[in-house]
């Protein structure tokens, strides 16, 4: 048997939760190792997730807004696409964003060991390079899988997740999104961009399952002129390969032809946590039914030396929200006294335009029969939205009616996302729509939409005419 290393920490899984906390405990003093299977850094995030997606989705707009130009007196010729160039681009990005890591962790003497782990035994790891690796604290930070249900399941090249969709090895003939969350609009609107004729088809009644109607509706407006069609309350129940492409089988009330053939398909039908082949069952970690490795709110797991963060620790399955847990573990394996006690995670869509909300949403205050007063700002009275020529988006505040506490934003409209921030540290401080309404904001600026929101709830808009509302 192989001599067994001992170890203060080691962390499995070199995404944004995995580095995140390995960085701090190193920056805290501790002496930290890195285990990834992976060639580099970055997790899927960084490698095939969040980083290539939105480096497509900048060239994708750039498109889009060149195609919209003529409007504001430029005209450009129809673009001329280059692929490789388009990839090119986002493995530049990759590189140079997993070469930053790669330093980082050398500065801070973290060492990275390439290579599959495995549980032994509840403090102890086997590497599939054959050592073995004994721990005084370990950060489970795997991550998570595209999810492939039954009847998506057929293997072929045409049939995609999002990891082969993102490597772009051309502009299919036609695409088909399987799901209508964020992962299939962000990559269906790159590929439309590019110019292939993309099909959405969801199951549910609405597009982003979950998100506020009226947060939707601006996007699902603009994506019904990008896309070839947008198919609710259907559900794929088979995928055939044909002689031309993948014929999808369709059932639901709206279908208008039962088996249509695409060149390729995109599955994107959610993920799962990537808790299975971990030797968890060798430890006393508890896994829930999704798979979902079940932790405090330290992220201790019920194997006392063991945490989870990120994806394979729970919803929502977000980078930040990892990074958050990552540190929020080291905290407490140095006997700080860290929990999860943030107030929100924020979210956002990263099509054009942007969805993005943080805290409570008006959908899960209805849900939870809670009362709250929604004060909303249409960015049709916004100086900068019209300058853009994009006033369809849309900024509410979900506020608690005695206290006026914000407790949730909602916002569409381009840059969604940057605006995002401002809400969070609202949300964090405990402030009052009278905090946001009494901080200035530069003019003319998207933001303030949010002072405006915040001043629609005592009916002072300057730049909007809603009385106040008698209560
Ligand atoms: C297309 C796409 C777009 C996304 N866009 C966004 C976005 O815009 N914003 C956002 O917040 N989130 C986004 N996400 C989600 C985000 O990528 C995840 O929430 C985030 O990466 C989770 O971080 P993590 O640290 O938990 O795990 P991961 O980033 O998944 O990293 C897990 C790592 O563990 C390694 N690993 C797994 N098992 C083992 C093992 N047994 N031994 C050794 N190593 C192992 C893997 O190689 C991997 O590197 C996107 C995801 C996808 C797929």
């Amino acid at each position: 048997m192989a001599d067994v290393t001992e170890h203060e920490l080691i962390v499995v899984g070199g995404g944004p939760g995995g580095y995140a906390a390995a960085f701090l405990a190193a920056d805290k003093g501790m002496t930290a190792t890195l285990v990834d299977e992976a060639d580099r850094l970055g997790g899927t995030c960084l490698r095939i997730g969040c980083i290539p997606s939105k480096a497509l989705l900048h060239t994708a707009k750039l498109i889009t807004d060149a195609r919209d130009s003529a409007r504001f007196g430029v005209q450009f010729g129809e673009p001329k696409i280059d692929v490789a160039g388009v990839r090119k681009h986002w493995l530049k990005v990759v590189e140079t964003l997993s070469g930053g890591l790669a330093t980082l962790a050398k500065k801070r003497n973290v060492k990275v060991i390439k290579a599959r782990a495995r549980f032994a035994d509840g403090q102890t790891l086997e590497l599939s390079d054959g050592s073995r690796h004994r721990f005084k604290h370990c950060i489970l930070a795997t991550g998570s899988v595209p999810a492939r249900p039954g009847p998506l399941k057929l293997e072929s090249p045409r049939v995609m997740t999002s990891t082969e969709a993102l490597q772009l090895e051309g502009v299919p003939g036609s695409l088909v999104v399987v799901g209508g969350g964020y992962i299939g609009l962000e990559l269906g609107y790159v590929y439309a961009a590019l110019g292939c004729p993309v099909t959405v088809v969801e199951m549910t009644p609405g597009l982003l399952p979950g998100v506020d109607r009226d947060l939707v509706k601006p996007l699902h407006d603009r994506l019904n002129g990008l896309f070839k069609r947008i198919s609710l309350n259907t559900q794929v129940t088979k995928l055939e390969e044909d002689r031309k492409g993948i014929r999808v089988h369709l059932e639901g009330a709206e279908v208008e032809e039962a088996s249509p053939v695409f060149d390729r398909v995109l599955v994107a039908v959610g993920r799962r946590p990537n808790s299975q082949g971990l030797g968890l069952e060798n430890t006393r970690v508890q896994i829930d039914g999704k798979g979902f490795v079940q932790v405090n709110e330290q992220r201790r797991t019920a194997e006392e030396k063991i945490f989870a963060i990120g994806d394979v620790a729970g919803e929502p399955m977000l980078a930040h929200k990892a990074t958050y847990e990552g540190k929020v573990a080291v905290e407490a394996i140095l006997g700080e006294p860290a929990v999860m006690d943030n107030r929100a995670v924020p979210a956002v869509v990263f099509t054009d335009p942007e969805i993005a909300w943080a805290g409570l949403t008006e959908t899960e205050a209805k849900k939870a029969g809670r009362e709250v007063e929604v004060t909303r700002y249409p960015w049709a009275a916004s100086g900068r939205a019209e300058s853009l020529g994009r006033t369809e988006g849309l900024t509410k505040l979900i506020v608690e009616p005695e206290t006026e506490q914000v407790l949730g934003v909602g916002i569409v409209g381009v840059d969604a996302g940057e605006m995002i921030g401002e809400a969070m540290l609202a949300i964090e401080m405990g402030a009052s729509a009278r905090d946001l309404s009494l901080t200035m904001h530069a003019h003319p600026t998207l933001s303030e939409t949010i002072l405006g929101a915040a001043e629609v709830l005592h009916g002072t808009a300057t730049d909007l005419y809603r009385p106040k509302k008698k209560r």
